[in-house]
């Protein structure tokens, strides 16, 4: 038959793995450790030579129902689940790397994970922050010892989007692992897989849950690196093809010894939450074009990040590369109009620093999740102190457009 396409495939995900008493939706698995019959199966378990479960930290079929949705939403090879979107990225980073070994990242970072990666500095991983969004800059920043290349693909809070297929054909000529956060697009706008991502990261806390009630995240592994060609692969995770050493030592290294491990429920709630991705993302990024498009006109805005306004610097690119122009704005306002009189003002728009939650959300980035950063940093991100980021939800257009006319005009 033929390939189906997003929400047909993820629908019926669970159901296809032939779970217990032909339920619709994996159950809720919440057994901590698995017992056998014989000793035997249990230690072919261990060994990786059956299929099977030992003990939750690891792996669990609520879990593994989960990973699977993912790697289908992906296109990928195989998904590993953690608690949060951060334990994805900090436990595959720290499963993969080595002291001596060196990271070229875009310099348009989520804060925490710019917090993180001077965290991996610390401990002798080196970190260059290049302008992702030339891939000239990324190839002038790697060096012998680089191992890996870190990007998001719109970037928090200004929307600036990477240079994301150059860099995937850089990557692929010079053996580095790309590893992509699609967070802010997630796999219903974008597949990393097409601009030749090695390793995929998803924040599940975000568009794929949706409801904002269970924190989540996911590393896929596209199937694309060649794993034989990375020097940090442990001996005892080279005994089957090539294809699952990396996923194997992110497991083993990241998930089971540092034991990030996602709770069944959470990963029961983000997996009802991803059903419905498609609908409610394709709602948010329609009313997030039009916002953008109100703020733009708007004598009280200075100015508008959105990839969706032909005057972003990376338009062209995220027409040919998303099928929409992503949930995520900011707006600079005018000096006549304080960002705190404004977000109070918004009725509909809540002040608070989640995103990709089914209800609009604000906030001042500058005072609140890009404070630690000191007003450098910031300022070479392009963050302004009156910039207020909209993580723009499903409610009614006419609603919204409404609101923020209003709210504009205090
Ligand atoms: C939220 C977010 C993360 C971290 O995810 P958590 O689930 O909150 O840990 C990582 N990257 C991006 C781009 C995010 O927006």
């Amino acid at each position: 038959m033929a390939k189906k396409q997003f929400t047909s495939t993820i629908l019926h995900a669970d159901r296809k793995g032939q779970p217990e008493h032909g339920v619709l939706h994996k159950p809720i698995h919440t057994s901590v450790a698995y017992g056998y019959e014989d000793a035997r199966e249990l230690v072919e378990v261990f060994q990786n030579k059956r299929q099977g479960y030992a003990y939750s930290r690891q792996n669990n079929p609520t879990i593994e129902a989960l990973a699977n949705k993912i790697t289908l939403m992906e296109q990928g090879l195989t998904s590993v689940i953690f608690a949060t979107g951060m334990a994805a990225i900090s436990s595959t980073l720290l499963a993969l790397l080595r002291s001596g070994d060196h990271i070229v990242s875009s310099a348009f970072l989520f804060g925490n994970t710019n917090s993180l990666f001077n965290t991996l500095n610390n401990l002798g991983i080196g970190i260059t922050f290049v302008d992702a969004t030339d891939v000239t800059n990324v190839e002038a920043a790697i060096k012998p010892n680089t191992k890996l290349v870190f990007v998001e693909t719109i970037a928090n809070p200004v929307t600036q989007i990477a240079d994301l297929s150059a860099i995937g054909s850089l990557c692929e000529k010079q053996k580095l692992i790309y590893f992509v956060d699609n967070t802010m697009t997630s796999p219903c706008l974008f597949l990393p897989i097409k601009v030749k991502a090695s390793l995929i990261i998803n924040s599940l806390t975000k568009y794929i849950g949706g409801h904002g009630n269970a924190l989540g995240g996911s590393v896929t592994d596209t199937g694309l690196y060649d794993w034989s060609s990375f020097d940090n692969i442990y001996d005892n995770y080279k005994n089957k093809e090539s294809a699952q050493w990396g996923i194997t030592q992110i497991r083993k290294k990241g998930l089971r010894d540092f034991g990030a491990a996602l709770a069944p429920e959470s990963a029961h709630h983000l997996s009802v939450g991803s059903d419905t991705l498609q609908m409610r993302i394709n709602h948010a990024c329609d009313n997030a074009l039009a916002i953008a498009e109100l703020c733009d006109r708007h004598p009280k805005v200075k100015k508008v990040s959105y990839p969706g306004l032909s005057t972003h610097p990376q338009h062209d690119r995220a027409r040919e590369l998303f099928k929409h122009f992503g949930a995520i704005l900011s707006i600079e306002l005018d000096d006549s109009l304080d960002c705190f009189d404004f977000l109070n003002a918004l009725e509909l728009v809540v002040s608070s620093s989640n995103l990709g939650d089914n209800r609009s959300l604000g906030i001042p980035v500058a005072h609140t999740i890009y404070f630690e950063m000191g007003p450098e940093r910031r300022a070479s991100m392009g963050i302004a102190d009156s910039l207020v980021r909209i993580s723009v939800g499903i409610e009614e257009k006419a609603d919204l457009l409404a609101d923020f006319n209003q709210a504009l005009a205090i």
